[in-house]
């Protein structure tokens, strides 16, 4: 289907797109048009008055590092995060394991990290960790700009707390220290689905004790969660021995901390092809797989820097 009709606004200014954007009753940010355009097209799912253009803002494809603070700005691909070196530290390698989930390359190469956040599908891999890692979401109104937590930043599907004369310029991530494990792990039906669970979780282990556990939730409920019940229980517990990499006995604090994430923290919906109960079991087996990744990438980066000192 055609979209319905539209006027169309190339902004070459942040200043320039609010302003379109606060001059019109139903406007709509441009920027990868991968969620966007489809939507415009399919059932006139959405069908806005202006179309604000946000591809010539030059300043909005940076990407920056100030302050153990990495700022990606609204024009940044998701294909940018696919070599874990675009970002320094474990971060890097966290972002690279979730890129790959997203979609495919040609949407990938045109779909931005903050398009995600404008969308905020509850399937989105970006925004259940930017909850989990206590991201910022960077927001440019008429007379001012300002940051909301990305955990405050959901309300539920496709809704959020930006105004509608509000654009996302960038989302500001706090790196992670060195000795950071880092996982990301997605169960869907076919490679190009969306997830029907995806977990981001990050690990700081010391003695073989957890020091401290984030686990961010993707497709667990109508918004994306961080999974605290579930971080709790990991506090203080050791690291207990793995097999292959990716299973534990259920006694495993992994084990159980997948429960606890399904039980507690997790509030999924049915879905045709998942009722509340598979739902629950894939969640608490992405959890538990999850972890055991990021417990194995913290085991590498510990005796690669053993190795670095020796
Ligand atoms: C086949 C297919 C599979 C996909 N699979 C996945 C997947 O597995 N995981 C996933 O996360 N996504 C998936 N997507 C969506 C894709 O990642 C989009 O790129 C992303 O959701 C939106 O980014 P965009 O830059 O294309 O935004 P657009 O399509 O341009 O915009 C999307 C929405 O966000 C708003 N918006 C965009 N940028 C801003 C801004 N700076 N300020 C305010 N509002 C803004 C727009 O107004 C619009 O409402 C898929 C898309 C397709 C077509």
């Amino acid at each position: 289907m055609k979209p319905a009709l539209f006027d169309y606004v190339m902004a070459r200014t942040v200043p320039e797109a609010v302003e379109a954007l606060s001059n019109a009753e139903n406007a709509k940010v441009l920027a990868g048009g991968q969620s966007l355009i489809l939507e415009m097209h399919l059932k006139r799912a959405s069908t806005p008055h202006v179309v604000v253009d946000i591809n010539r803002i030059t300043s909005l494809g940076r990407v920056e590092v100030d302050d153990g603070v990495l700022r990606v700005g609204a024009l940044v691909r998701h294909r940018a995060f696919e070599d874990p070196h675009a970002v320094p530290g474990p971060l890097g390698e966290l972002f690279a394991r979730t890129v790959v989930n997203i979609a495919h390359p040609p949407i990938r190469n045109r779909g931005t990290m903050a398009g995600s956040f404008g969308w905020a599908h509850p399937a989105s891999e970006w925004c259940g960790l930017a909850v989990a890692l206590d991201a910022d979401v960077e927001l440019a109104g008429a007379d001012s700009t300002r940051e909301v937590a990305a955990r405050d930043f959901f309300k539920g599907p496709h809704e959020t707390v930006r105004q509608p004369q509000e654009m996302i310029t960038a989302v500001r991530w706090p790196l992670l220290s060195d000795d950071t494990g880092v996982g990301f792990v997605e169960h869907r039906r076919t490679h190009f689905c969306f997830a029907q669970v995806a977990v981001g979780a990050t690990l700081n282990v010391r003695g073989g004790v957890i020091q401290q556990a984030k686990i961010g939730l993707v497709n667990c409920a109508d918004r994306p969660l961080r999974a605290h019940a579930a971080e709790a229980s990991l506090n203080g517990a050791e690291v207990g021995p793995m097999v292959d990499g990716y299973r534990v006995p259920p006694d495993h604090p992994f084990a159980r901390a997948g429960r606890v994430a399904a039980e507690e923290d997790a509030a999924p919906i049915a879905e045709p092809y998942a009722d509340i109960e598979y739902r629950k079991h894939a969640i608490a087996t992405v959890v538990t797989r999850t972890l055991c990744q990021a417990a194995a990438d913290q085991q590498t980066r510990a005796e690669a820097q053993q190795g670095d000192s020796a």
